[in-house]
């Protein structure tokens, strides 16, 4: 998971330039349709809503201007913060005040919040490398979802019936999140898909906690809406929640960026020993077996010296995708460094820990990676090596099983790379 949008298309997401004419073909028409379509739906919906403007409308639509201007003041050293750290989605809390139009306003209205806000956050965003065209396609979606939710909501609302007590209107509410949700996610997923393919599907969604922080974003945002229909004055006190869940998603972010490896987006090798010390003492706790491996690329500096370090880099992220694919969710993988990988796979057989690693290998022999300038080109032909130490017949310590698998790591490259060598298996 931004800025205009609550769910940005991502610089990491791809790791082609992001110059417009390196961009694919088909995402270039991608683009070009969803930016088209938002322009022209805007302008046709700012045209049929300008006449039937109210006074009540026009204070709200100021309402939430005040409000996005005053967080913004208050909250800009954060958002630079929080832009710059950003890594995948970048969830983009300006969407409680654009939501809050979708709600509040008619739909021309929601949607000039929109770019307003999106123009507003163009020169902070720009600064920190977010490319114009990248912006405008965010802002785009943003609009859409905003088009779409807004007129679903105050065409369709006389339709739903009566409920008693404000029923209808949370039900209205409930139901325009989930349809600016589904507009704006899938048109960013779309992008990313395009970019990137073929990528994994929870690389098109962002993780849970980034969704947790949007749905809470949108319902403040509809809260904000409804407040600002009934009590204005009290629309003020949006700004104090949303300061605080800023400062949240920056420590988050934060937190994402201290433990991780922004190369391949693995643990790094400080949190990967942390996490590792862990696993192994609940190991000795609960009296099970664990595997710990090291997982070397073979010739890696040919790859280099042949294609270059950018190449070189799109192959360590492609051999690290291999591995979380291939590995378990509760399986600790980590960039120990270079082009080498680590990872300890708790409560594994060896013979389980044999499957598992001839599966990594396998996938790193069937690899295709594009060439990060031009994507026509497509690599292959890669293989690993991998050294495997069992916990605890071979240590109980993390140093100790870290030897011997290095021990078996140079043994499997002895025995002529691309195999897997488990301690004292012979070769
Ligand atoms: P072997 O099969 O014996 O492992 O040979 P190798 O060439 O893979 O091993 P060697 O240790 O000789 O070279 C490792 C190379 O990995 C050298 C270095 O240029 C490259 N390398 C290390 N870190 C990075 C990185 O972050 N990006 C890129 N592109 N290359 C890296
Ligand atoms: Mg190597
Ligand atoms: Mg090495």
């Amino acid at each position: 998971m931004p800025q205009l949008t609550r769910r940005t298309w991502s610089r990491s997401m791809s790791t082609r330039s992001w110059a417009v004419r390196s961009l694919p073909a088909n995402l270039r028409t991608y683009i070009f349709i969803v930016e088209a379509t938002a322009v022209v739906l805007a302008v046709s919906s700012v045209i049929m809503t300008v006449g039937s403007v109210t006074m009540s409308d026009a204070i709200r639509c100021g309402i939430f201007v005040g409000l996005f201007a005053f967080f913004q003041r208050i909250s800009e050293r954060i958002e630079r913060l929080r832009i710059r750290v950003a890594d995948s989605h970048q969830i983009d809390m300006n969407s409680v005040w654009t939501f809050g139009g979708v709600v509040a306003l008619p739909a021309g209205l929601a949607a000039l919040l929109a770019i307003f806000i999106a123009l507003a956050m163009a020169r902070l965003r720009w600064r920190n490398g977010h490319a114009p065209h990248r912006q405008a396609f965010n802002a785009a979606t943003v609009v859409l979802a905003c088009l779409v939710g807004s007129t679903l909501l105050h065409d369709a609302r006389p339709h739903i019936w009566q409920l008693p007590g404000g029923a209808t209107e949370a039900l209205a509410v409930l139901i325009a999140i989930v349809i600016y949700t589904l507009v704006n996610t899938s048109l960013v997923s779309g992008a990313i898909y395009l970019a990137s393919r073929p990528i994994p599907v929870r690389a098109l969604f962002g993780t849970w906690e980034e969704n947790a922080l949007e749905l809470a974003t949108l319902c403040l945002g509809g809260m904000t809406a409804i407040v600002a229909i009934y009590v204005p004055w009290l629309t003020a006190l949006a700004v104090v929640p949303m300061v605080v869940l800023q400062r949240g998603a920056l420590i988050k972010q934060l937190e994402v960026a201290a433990t991780t490896d922004q190369k391949t987006g693995l643990l790094n090798a400080v949190t990967w020993r942390q996490i590792v010390g862990k696993e192994l003492a609940r190991a000795e706790r609960d009296r099970s077996g664990a595997a710990l491996m090291i997982i070397d690329m073979d010739n890696f500096k040919a790859v280099n010296d042949t294609h270059g370090h950018m190449v070189g880099d799109a192959v360590l992220k492609a051999a690290a995708d291999c591995l979380t694919d291939e590995l378990r969710e509760y399986d600790t993988v980590g960039r120990f460094g270079g082009e080498e990988f680590v990872a300890l796979l708790p409560d594994v057989v060896p013979e389980v820990a044999a499957r598992i690693t001839e599966r990594v290998l396998e996938r790193i022999r069937t690899m295709h990676v594009e060439s990060p300038d031009d994507p026509t080109k497509l690599l292959s032909g890669f293989s690993a090596s991998i050294g495997v130490a069992l916990y605890p017949h071979h240590g109980t310590e993390a140093e100790l099983l870290l030897h011997a698998a290095d021990a078996a790591l140079y043994e499997a490259k002895r025995a002529g790379r691309d195999r897997v060598q488990f301690v004292g298996a012979g070769a």
